[in-house]
């Protein structure tokens, strides 16, 4: 294929990446932004793969291994587990990454003549396979963290600063013994522990993360893994992976900024670990609180048709029921009634982020009455009822009023300044970060305990 042929290719596949991109940042458009985002991948593998000259069994033979796996897993996995799906797929990146460096590093037709562009590629062979070992091995233990396969709360090690600083010192010492001894012909050792370093960086970092935290990781492996990709272009020489990493690299790095705006935290915090250390006072035990008030369905059913301002908060208990479909039924039957039925979507709420909008789109719940934190807290005081869906951490008063919480200073939806706030949940157990509730201890907090699909099926029936 000429040459010109594949340039021209790759600016289209870079275009509708970026259309991709554009069009996946509003539910109304992301159904386009992701046939975009497919067909631009389409046509990257498609004048790669006609780009080959040699080896095509190994070709053929790794894209149908691994588009069977890719297949299988798309068509198991449930929506609850989506979350660390992203995360294991992050990590594959970051594996490839580790051995496209390896791969080339050994390749003995890649010859520099020049000095300086030698040292220029070995800087990259480092980085990318430096990125994709801490993007591999930090996605694995998130991964084992949002299954709950691990533990969500942080593992502190003593001094694990000076750790990470003494990990990060020994990096570039051993980078500049990889690139002295890669222009001898050798470096194969120096790479070898970098690459160790990197992978128990990963671990160090990501375990030391406490559960409510985990959005800015999730957001920031998302990152890196551009990045790592980004890396290997520039070592592989090709320009799609170069601009496809900064793509996924800056706009993950955006989202973090986001995630970390959403929950009031410092990136650099975050990442040095320390949040979501759960403390005695935050995790009282529900008996020292105070009682909580349950109600049956057909009253809450009465409560709802009886107001005038509805809002639904929903939570990672929502993706858990499948309770969206339902509740697009109630808001639709709400509104016969002549209810103002609104959404507040936290933009942590979940296990991914986007995770709420995206059940919402999928049980055709309008985009109009769907409304971010910012922009609805303020009205909680006007509102009647507020039915809190599975929801937990993020309704959670005592990141305003506990110092010691782990979610201490995270803005949170004020459900409790509504009329009444109704929570459904099967039981009194905490959310992701491990603390109590307050919320469901106040005065005008009433609980509908059980699965919420099937409470809220109970509730429309009695509407
Ligand atoms: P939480 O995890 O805080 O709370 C969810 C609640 O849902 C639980 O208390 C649980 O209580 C209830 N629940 C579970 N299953 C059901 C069910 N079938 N029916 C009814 N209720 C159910 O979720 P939030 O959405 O409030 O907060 C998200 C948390 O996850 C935050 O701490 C956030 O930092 C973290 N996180 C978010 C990520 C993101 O990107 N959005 C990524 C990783 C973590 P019970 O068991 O009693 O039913």
């Amino acid at each position: 294929m000429s040459q010109g042929i594949v340039t021209a290719s790759y600016i289209g596949a870079t275009i509708l990446f970026i259309l991709a991109l554009g069009g996946l940042s509003h539910p109304e458009t992301s159904r386009r932004g992701n046939l975009y985002g497919i067909t631009g991948m389409a046509l990257a593998l498609l004048v790669t793969i006609a780009n080959v000259t040699a080896n095509w069994g190994i070709l053929v033979g790794g894209l149908l291994i691994g588009g069977t796996i890719g297949l299988i897993l798309a068509r198991r996995v449930q929506m609850t587990e989506m979350p660390e799906l992203v995360a294991i797929l992050h990590s594959l990146v970051g594996l490839a990454a580790v051995l496209v460096g390896f791969a080339n590093f050994m390749d003995p037709t890649v010859h520099f003549e020049d000095s300086g562009e030698q040292k220029i590629h070995d800087i990259e062979t480092y980085l990318g396979i430096l990125i994709g070992a801490v993007t591999f091995s930090g996605s694995v233990i998130a991964f084992g963290k949002l299954s709950g396969k691990m533990s969500g709360n942080p593992i502190l090690l003593p001094a694990r600063h000076w750790l990470n600083l003494g990990l990060l010192l020994t990096t570039i010492w051993v980078g500049k013994m990889f690139v002295e001894q890669s222009a001898a012909g050798s470096g194969l050792i120096p790479l070898l522990i970098m690459t160790g370093i990197a992978l128990l960086f990963g671990i160090h970092m990501v375990v030391s993360i406490g559960g409510a935290d985990m959005p800015v990781v999730i957001s920031m492996l998302n990152s890196y893994s551009g990045w790592a990709a980004a890396a290997t272009g520039f070592m592989l020489n090709n320009d799609l992976l170069i601009v496809t990493g900064a793509l996924v690299g800056s706009s993950g790095a955006i989202l973090s900024y986001i995630m970390c705006r959403a929950m009031n935290r410092k990136f650099l915090a975050v990442i040095a670990g320390g949040f979501g250390t759960t403390t005695g006072a935050s995790t009282a035990d529900a008996g020292e609180q105070g009682e909580v008030v349950a109600l049956d369905a057909p009253e809450v059913a009465n409560l709802l048709a009886d107001s005038k301002e509805v809002m639904i908060v929903p939570g990672y208990g929502m993706a858990v029921a499948q309770a969206q479909h339902i509740v697009c039924e109630i808001t639709k039957a709400l509104k016969a009634k002549k209810v103002n039925v609104r959404f507040g979507i936290h933009p942590v709420a979940g296990r991914m982020p986007g995770h709420m909008n995206v059940l919402l789109a999928e049980a055709k719940v309008p985009y109009d009455i769907v409304y971010e934190m910012d922009e609805i807290n303020d009205d909680f005081p006007n509102i009647d009822v507020s039915i809190v869906v599975g929801a937990n951490d993020i309704v959670n008063p005592s990141a305003q009023t506990d110092p010691d919480s782990p979610i201490s200073g995270m803005p949170v939806l004020e459900v409790w300044k509504s009329k009444t706030t109704i929570v459904l949940k099967r039981s009194m157990a905490t959310g992701y970060a491990g603390v109590q509730n307050p919320l469901f201890f106040k005065e005008n907090t009433r609980m509908l305990f059980g699965d919420a699909k099937s409470s809220l099926d109970a509730v429309f029936k009695n509407l």
